[in-house]
C-alpha cells in the first residue's frame, strides 16, 4: 500500500465510522501535504521513511508512513479495519448492490469536509454511476450556504470535473432550505437549471404541527422540488432533536400525488423517516430516495442504513429512484415520466 493510500484509508474509515472530525483532520491533511509533493521528493521520502519534519506530519501520521513505506499494514489501520471495517448493517445488501447512485451529498463548499472531486471519487469508488452534489442554499449561514453566485460558479467547476471523470456522472443539486412559509431558498430560474433539487427543513422545526404541514405540502407541491429530505428532521445520535409534528399522511399523499420522492436518509445521526413514517409513506405510494447525506468521503457508505430500513419495509427497488440510471433519473425530474420497467 502507498502511504498516501494508508492515510487515506484510515481517513475513510473514520469517517464511516462517524468518528469527531478534529481526529480524521489530521489524516486528510497530511494526504494533502504528501499529494502536494513533487513526486520525486516524495519516493525519495517514501525510500527514507523520514516524513515527520513535513510541516503538517505528525507523530501519529509520520509512524503511518513510515510502516506503509516500510511495506508494512500500518498498525493504526490494522486497528481501525478490525474495529470499524466491518458490515455497518445488518441486511440491506441486496437493495445497496441496486443502487447505482446518491442524491444527497456535501462537499467543501458548504459544510462538508472534502473537495468536490474527493466526494465524486468515493462516490465512483462505491460503485455509483452517478451522485447529485448537493451543497446548501444560502439562508443556512453556519453551514455556508452557497448564493446564487457561488452556485452559479460551482456548476461551471462540476462540468469541468464530469469531463474529466465520464463515464461517471455528477449531477448538479442543491439541499435547498424549506423556509417557514413553504418557499424555496434559491432563485427559481436557478433551481431549474439544477439536476436535482432536494429541499429538507433546517429551522423552526417546531412550528405548530398545522403551520409545518401547509409548509411542508407548498414544498412537496412545488414542481421545482424531486426529494423530500429527511422529513422529520429528527437527531437521534449525540445530538437529540425530536422529530418535527405535522400531517405525515396528508405530505406523503402528497408527495405520490405530485411525484416527489420522499427522502430515506442514511446519516446515523437522522435515519429519517422513522419506521413508522416510512410504513406510511410506502402505503401512500411514493418514490423513495435512498441517501447517504455525506459530509466526507467515508460518509457515503451510510446508504447501507437506508437499504437495510427500505427492505424491512418492504418498498421495492424499481420505487427507489436511487437504482435508476442517470438517464431514467434525469428525465424523471424533467418530466415525471417514470422508467420504463418502475413498478406502476
Ligand atoms: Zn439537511
Ligand atoms: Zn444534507
Amino acid at each position: 500500500m502507498e502511504p498516501i493510500e494508508a492515510l487515506e484509508r484510515i481517513a475513510f474509515l473514520l469517517e464511516r465510522a462517524d468518528a469527531p472530525v478534529y481526529r480524521i483532520r489530521a489524516f486528510r491533511n497530511a494526504a494533502a501535504v504528501l499529494s502536494a509533493l513533487p513526486p520525486a521528493e516524495r519516493e525519495r521520502r517514501a525510500a527514507t521513511g523520514r516524513f515527520t519534519d513535513l510541516k503538517g506530519i505528525g507523530s501519529t501520521t509520520g509512524k503511518v508512513l513510515a510502516e506503509a513505506a516500510a511495506g508494512r499494514t500500518p498498525g493504526y489501520l490494522a486497528d481501525l479495519e478490525r474495529d470499524s471495517g466491518g458490515p455497518l448493517a445488518e441486511g440491506g445488501t441486496a437493495l445497496r448492490a441496486a443502487l447505482r447512485g446518491d442524491c444527497h451529498l456535501h462537499s467543501d463548499w458548504s459544510d462538508g469536509g472534502s473537495p468536490i472531486e474527493a466526494m465524486a471519487l468515493a462516490a465512483r469508488d462505491a460503485g455509483h454511476r452517478w451522485a447529485v452534489l448537493t451543497d446548501h442554499s444560502p439562508r443556512l449561514r453556519i453551514a455556508h450556504g452557497l448564493t446564487a453566485d457561488r452556485l452559479r460558479s460551482q456548476l461551471d467547476a462540476v462540468a469541468e470535473l464530469n469531463a474529466r471523470l465520464a463515464p461517471f456522472r455528477l449531477l448538479t443539486g442543491i439541499e435547498c432550505d424549506i423556509l417557514p412559509d413553504g418557499s424555496l431558498d434559491q432563485d427559481d430560474d436557478l433551481l431549474d437549471r439544477l439536476d436535482v433539487v432536494v429541499a429538507s427543513a433546517h429551522s423552526e422545526l417546531r412550528m405548530a404541527a398545522p403551520a409545518f404541514t401547509r409548509r411542508l405540502l407548498a414544498a412537496v407541491g412545488n414542481p421545482l422540488v424531486d426529494v423530500l429530505g429527511h422529513c422529520t428532521g429528527r437527531l437521534i445520535g449525540d445530538r437529540k432533536r425530536p422529530e418535527s409534528t405535522y400531517d405525515a399522511a396528508a405530505v406523503f399523499a402528497a408527495c405520490a400525488e405530485g411525484g416527489t420522492a420522499v427522502e430515506i436518509n442514511s446519516s446515523p445521526q437522522r435515519l429519517d423517516p422513522p419506521r413508522r413514517l416510512l410504513a406510511l409513506a410506502r402505503d401512500a405510494g411514493t418514490l423513495f430516495a435512498i441517501d447517504s447525506d455525506a459530509h466526507a468521503p467515508g460518509q457515503l457508505d451510510w446508504q447501507i442504513h437506508g437499504c437495510a430500513r427500505a427492505e424491512e419495509a418492504g418498498i421495492p427497488a424499481g420505487r427507489i429512484i436511487t437504482t435508476w440510471s442517470a438517464d431514467d433519473l434525469l428525465a424523471w425530474t424533467a418530466t415525471r415520466r417514470l422508467p420504463s420497467d418502475a413498478p406502476a
